[in-house]
């Protein structure tokens, strides 16, 4: 199922997510859940999606790889590069708005998966930019917060 993207200025975009309990893995709903943001991401040509984006304040996003969606709970970033570097970003819960946001290069990550396993991955580029823009929205926080030169286009697709 398709779920409903929220928007700007929705208040749930702006509280802190809570963690996921384990325990909830087990259940048929939150599985359900799970597969229901991959759809939501891919339906709507997103590169990412957070919970919270969705209306539900836990730390769950998913984010599409070169090996497909990976969904990543609790995610932690666990070791940041030095480097930064620039570039575009936009988001489903800011429509039509793009900005220049500084990220690290590269990150580590750790998470659970949705069968419970502890994952750790490296990320670097569009991943890791994706996983950190991600990331900030379980803490309340957007890419308009960040970003320079924002730009928002007047018409839509
Ligand atoms: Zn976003």
């Amino acid at each position: 199922m398709v779920l409903k993207i929220i928007t700007i200025p929705d208040e749930r975009l702006r509280q802190v997510s809570a963690p996921v309990d384990l325990d909830d893995l087990n259940d048929d709903d939150f599985q359900q859940f799970l597969d229901d943001m991959v759809e939501t991401m891919d339906t709507k040509d997103g590169i990412g999606l957070a919970a919270p984006q969705t209306g539900y304040n836990i730390r769950v996003i998913t984010v599409s790889s070169k090996n497909g969606p990976l969904i990543m709970i609790n995610p932690e970033i666990t070791k940041k590069s030095i480097t930064k570097e620039w570039d575009e970003e936009g988001c489903l819960s800011v429509p039509h708005t793009f900005g220049q946001v500084k990220r690290y290069r590269q990150i580590h990550c750790r998470f659970t998966n949705r069968r419970g396993e502890v994952k750790k991955i490296a990320a670097q580029g569009l991943l890791a930019r994706v996983i950190q823009h991600e990331i900030d929205h379980l803490n309340g926080v957007l890419f308009t917060d960040k970003a320079k030169k924002i730009t928002t286009e007047k018409y839509t697709l």
